[in-house]
């Protein structure tokens, strides 16, 4: 079959490799037909990770199911399925408690928790911007799609990942209707996380970025773009709040932020969070800080540190939630606005493209290039 590969630092090419096929029977095989790139890609796409050579990348998964182990059972050949980027296996300790991102089995590493599909340090599952992929623990893993998804695949497959994580963010944040909420980064993180907290009644949603294309679809959903290149983001969500400041606040940056200059500052979000969001208020990083970055400048950075204002944060009383979204706890709600029309999340696709583009597609991601939003792969 035909799969994305990464190679090293910003090197992959779509190649010929090994089927993928059953290995328990609990697994199925999914035909891919849609397919995403994701900020979390350029992670690894970038060097800043130990990946290594020859994986297949692609964890925003939808397809139709061609094979089923004999130990399935809800799910069946010819479904039509968006699998959550977070392989789980439904049963474990942190999955019984709700955060299936975390779960204790499908990582095969002891002293690790959670894994997913194409991925570093997350088990060895091989991604989905392929022309097939396996399922493990199929029948927890499967999200079945109603009869209009052939015609919104774009929507659905953003139930893998961007919608629920941004979701999360804000349920992180402790959002509740009626409430004003900051948002650092306009990716596709960062905009779903916006048009969730609209969704759950947000009074007033701004959003920190310098991208115009990407601020631009900020205010098209009915949310406040901020330009932080026209001046300090605190100072504007301070103004557009009449001096309150935000309820809460979302984190959908990580620890690549930098200045509209270009410039690395991995604490500049949380640090202008802390600053923008009231006394008492939620925060929610969903944005990536990880553990080990060795493709990172300085040894702050690769050790995952970064010089936070705890003192700020603390004496201002404020709370704080971090992490991988477990996808399977919100996926079916999201599923469902979708198909009766009360979610579009698919208004962040700027490229559909076959797998063969793939290549190049990351490398305009990688740049953040205008225009280049969210790339959709149909293998
Ligand atoms: P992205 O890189 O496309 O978007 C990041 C945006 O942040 C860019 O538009 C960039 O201009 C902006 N930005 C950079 N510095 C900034 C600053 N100082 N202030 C405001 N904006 C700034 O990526 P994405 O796909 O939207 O993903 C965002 C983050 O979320 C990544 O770290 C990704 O790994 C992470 N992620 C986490 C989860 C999870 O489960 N927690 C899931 C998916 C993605
Ligand atoms: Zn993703």
């Amino acid at each position: 079959m035909k799969a994305l590969v990464y190679n090293g630092s910003r090197d992959v090419s779509v190649d010929e490799v090994p089927d993928a096929r059953l290995e328990r029977p609990t697994d199925v095989l999914v035909r891919i037909t849609t397919t995403n790139i994701c900020g979390s890609d350029l992670h690894m796409y970038e060097g800043r990770t130990e990946l290594e050579p020859g994986k297949i990348l692609g964890h925003e998964n939808l397809g139709v199911v061609t094979e089923a182990g004999s130990g399935v059972e809800r799910i069946a050949v010819g479904d039509r399925v968006c699998l959550p980027f977070n392989i789980a296996c439904g049963f474990c300790r942190n999955c019984e408690s709700g955060m299936p991102s975390y779960c204790l089995t499908a990582n095969p590493d002891p002293e690790m928790a959670g894994a997913a599909y194409g991925f570093v340090g997350m088990g060895p599952y091989s991604g989905g911007q392929a022309e097939y992929l396996r399922v493990p623990f199929a029948d927890y893993n499967c999200l079945r799609l109603p009869e209009d998804a052939e015609d919104k695949e774009d929507d659905y497959v953003m139930v893998a990942d961007v919608f629920p994580t941004g979701w999360h963010a804000t349920r992180l944040a402790g959002l509740r209707p009626g409430e004003s909420c900051v948002v650092y980064g306009a990716g596709p993180v960062g905009l779903m996380a916006a048009y969730s907290a609209l969704l759950q009644g947000a009074s007033q949603v701004m959003v920190v970025d310098r991208h115009p294309d990407r601020l631009r679809l900020v205010e098209e959903m009915g949310a406040i773009p901020v330009d932080d290149s026209k001046g300090d983001p605190v100072e504007q969500v301070h103004n557009l709040t009449e001096g309150r400041r935000a309820d809460c606040g979302c984190e959908c940056v990580g620890y690549h932020a930098h200045d509209h200059l270009g410039t690395e500052h991995p604490e500049m979000t949380m640090n202008k969070l802390v600053e923008s969001v009231k006394f008492t208020g939620g925060i929610g990083v969903v944005g990536a800080f990880l553990p080990s970055d060795p493709g990172a400048s300085d040894e702050m950075a690769q050790n995952g540190r970064i010089p936070f204002e705890m003192g700020t944060f603390w004496f201002q009383g404020q709370r704080i939630g971090t992490g991988q979204a477990p996808v399977k706890v919100y996926n079916r709600q999201l599923r469902d606005l979708i198909h009766h029309d009360r979610a579009k999340p698919s208004f962040i696709v700027s490229h559909d493209l076959p797998l063969e583009d793939a290549p190049d597609a990351y490398r305009h991601f990688d740049k953040r290039e205008d225009g280049w939003t969210k790339v959709v792969l149909k293998p």
